[in-house]
């Protein structure tokens, strides 16, 4: 007899390279496997009536085998004529056979098989069904429940996760499985026991639709009971956190004071807000874990450099870094402008620098000359020695994981202050579950006297216009970007194809200084271009999607999306942050090739309702969910077992009451919740 604690190697039929396949995918004991839930269901708990059946059912029929033909056309098939007492009739067929399987099919005899019903010109079919064959006197072979569909992993066939699942439940019978819940209030969820069978073996008379949705009260106590686990471990890494000591700051105001006297405009409130909260982190002597986050345009740069300050006059480093070399050269800009003169050191160092260049940065970082250093990837590399970091700063938190952040963090001498900027904004209910881990800052108020970008869709064979309206624009002195987003697999293909819509801009617009910038260009001549751009030197500006990301020319006041039906909601809001930074009302258009799929269409309308970056967050986790959004990596959310944070988000309330209850119990309870639902943590079963 097993235990729900053996590892799976204890299965009959389960060896070594089972086990590692099922160990990759989290599974490690008998418990684990309970836990692997059925992606769906199959029902053959009762026959179905060939009248009644649809086109894509799967059903279960039952008839007799009528004419059985061989035929060697362009391909070899078995063709098997069934059909009932009446005129209906159903062919099977199948692509691969063998003789001892041809010769079994006999005419009169009564064959039972389960496949989904297609259909020919010949009528209904089915191709290479799960059949028996039915002898004389057998009556009722019919499944008492309905039978689980697994997700699978390489070389491991259905039949074989069902058997060894189907141990698990046995064992499950004679054990007793600690359930968590039990104690804590409502007792009219379901036992664990009785979830997981239900849900490995739901009964006929269960209501199927509920599971189908994620409803089911047997799937919503597991729901909740995972996304407390997944609580309580992120509260837990917070926690730890807190109790680590990091470097205490002393609140100066030197240097803010000197940039605010020099800033052309004043701070909104959220900025404020989020700068004291900022400050308030850096002065406990425990690490900061602050995520700041803002809608493209909300002046999270400022906040950024305040918080640089403060490492700066108490004599440490402070580091920034960014996911692309043109966003990290924005950052030098950005803060250039507003450092430099007050004699602050800045080291830059990307993957694209000479040797030369390379060595002298490299030396700055290290002797503590450079008091900030700004770069992309290259500054997780093991020649990086920083003298005194006390402050890591992280643009767009979501192209990074978390091992990279933490990689940063480890070549501080003590931990350091942490700060993780984001542009995507992520509702409230969230960030609590996704990042509960994180103190949480929100700046959300765009600067003053900003005019909502008007946003129009248009088919691409409406050049035309779009030309007459750059024409416009640019005869009031204001600039145009237009951005080609081209699914060619190089870049240098995409380049080709931004050639040609530049040639024909050039030719459209002969009055106007139209200029191309793409990836394959060197850095200097793109640096060259968008300074020129800056300097409204350039009208209408080419790109591909290289300007993302960052890019700040307030009198650029038309953003023309080509192709726009291509590219996902989040980066659309981005590019359409590249306008509407100034005073002057912007537009966007977002020019798109017909016919639009349905999910575009609904993008692509959801732009044209709302500029609020939070708005247009929410709507795209409801289209895509959230491992895309929130990146696979950073949070455990995207791996989970059952819970899917969008769509069982109207649970969340129920999962902070219960992640609450948790939190009085004692710390060995936590934990047996924690390594149930959360396993990725391997060392606990050694590495065997
Ligand atoms: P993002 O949040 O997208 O990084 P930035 O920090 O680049 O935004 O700021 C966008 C623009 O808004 C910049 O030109 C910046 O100078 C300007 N800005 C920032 N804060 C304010 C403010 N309080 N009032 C007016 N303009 C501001
Ligand atoms: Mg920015």
């Amino acid at each position: 007899m097993h235990q729900l604690s053996d590892p799976i190697i204890a299965l009959n039929g389960l060896g070594p390279k089972a086990q590692q396949k099922l160990n990759a995918i989290g599974i490690f004991n008998l418990e684990h496997l309970l836990f692997h839930l059925p992606t769906h269901y199959q029902d053959k708990t009762k026959l179905a009536k060939l009248n009644q059946v649809q086109v894509g059912d799967e059903a279960l029929i039952q008839l007799t085998i009528e004419r059985i033909k061989q035929v060697s056309t362009r391909r070899r098939q078995l063709l098997c004529y069934l059909s009932d007492s009446g005129h209906q009739g159903l062919l099977l067929r199948f692509f691969h056979f063998n003789q001892y399987q041809k010769q079994n099919f006999v005419r009169g005899d009564i064959i039972q098989c389960f496949g989904e019903i297609k259909i020919s010109k010949n009528g209904l079919e089915m191709h290479h069904p799960e059949y028996r064959l039915i002898s004389k006197g057998q009556t009722h072979l019919l499944e008492k429940t309905l039978s689980p569909i697994y997700a699978l992993t390489a070389n491991i066939h259905q039949a074989q996760m069902k058997k060894w699942i189907g141990i698990a439940l046995e064992t499950l019978q004679q054990s007793d499985l600690s359930d968590n819940f039990k104690n804590l209030a409502n007792n009219s969820m379901p036992t664990l026991k009785q979830a997981l069978n239900t849900l490995h073996h739901p009964k006929v008379n269960d209501n199927i639709e509920q599971i189908a949705n994620f409803k089911h009260p047997s799937q919503q106590r597991l729901i909740i009971e995972e996304l407390c686990a997944q609580r309580l471990s992120l509260l837990q890494l917070k926690d730890k956190r807190k109790s680590e000591k990091s470097n205490t700051f002393k609140i100066k105001s030197t240097l803010t004071k000197k940039i605010l006297n020099a800033l052309e405009f004043q701070l909104t409130q959220a900025q404020q807000r989020s700068i004291d909260e900022i400050n308030s982190d850096l002065a406990s002597n425990h690490p900061m874990l602050r995520l700041l986050q803002g809608d493209v345009g909300s002046g999270k740069t400022i906040v950024a450099v305040f918080a640089c300050l403060q490492a700066i006059e108490n004599g440490f480093q402070a580091t920034i870094m960014a996911p692309t070399e043109i966003l990290a050269a924005q950052h030098l800009q950005g803060f250039s402008n507003y450092l430099t003169p007050l004699g602050v050191n800045i080291a830059f160092l990307t993957g694209s620098q000479g040797a030369i260049q390379r060595t002298e940065q490299l030396e700055k970082i290290n002797s503590g000359e450079a008091q900030i250093i700004i770069g992309t990837h290259a500054l997780f590399q093991a020649q990086v020695i920083f003298d005194k970091l006390g402050l890591v700063i992280i643009d767009e938190q979501h192209k990074f994981g978390v091992h990279q952040r933490l990689s940063l963090v480890q070549k501080a001498h003590n931990t350091p202050h942490q700060l993780v900027m984001t542009a995507t904004p992520i509702p409230r209910s969230l960030t609590m579950s996704a990042y509960a881990d994180l103190d949480c800052s929100v700046i959300d108020e765009l600067p003053p006297g900003r005019k909502p970008t008007k946003t129009i869709a248009l088919g691409n064979d409406k050049k035309d216009k779009v030309i007459e309206k750059i024409k416009q624009i640019c005869t009031t002195g204001n600039q145009v970007y237009w951005v080609c987003t081209l699914i060619e697999e190089s870049e240098a293909l995409r380049a080709e194809s931004a050639t040609n819509t530049h040639h024909y801009l050039q030719e459209n617009l002969e009055e106007l200084s139209v200029v191309l910038i793409h990836g394959k260009m060197h850095k200097d001549e793109k640096s060259t271009i968008m300074a020129q751009f800056s300097k409204g030197q350039i009208d209408v500006l080419v790109a591909t999607t290289v300007i993302e990301v960052g890019v700040n020319v307030t009198n650029a006041s038309l953003m023309v999306i080509e192709n726009s039906e291509r590219l996902g909601l989040a980066q659309l809001h981005q590019l359409r942050g590249r306008v509407g930074r100034g005073t002057d009302a912007s537009i966007c258009i977002l020019m798109y090739q017909v016919p639009l799929s349905h999910s575009a269409f609904a993008r692509l309308n959801t732009l044209r309702q709302t500029n609020d970056g939070f708005k247009i967050a929410q709507k795209d986790l409801e289209l895509r969910g959230p491992g895309e959004i929130l990146g696979t990596q950073q949070t455990g959310i995207a791996n989970m077992k059952i819970a899917n944070i969008v769509r069982d988000r109207y649970l969340l309330k129920q999962v902070h009451f219960y992640s609450k209850q948790f939190l009085k119990l004692s710390k060995d309870k936590q934990q047996a919740l924690i390594t149930r639902w959360i396993t990725d943590d391997k060392s606990q079963y050694g590495n065997t």
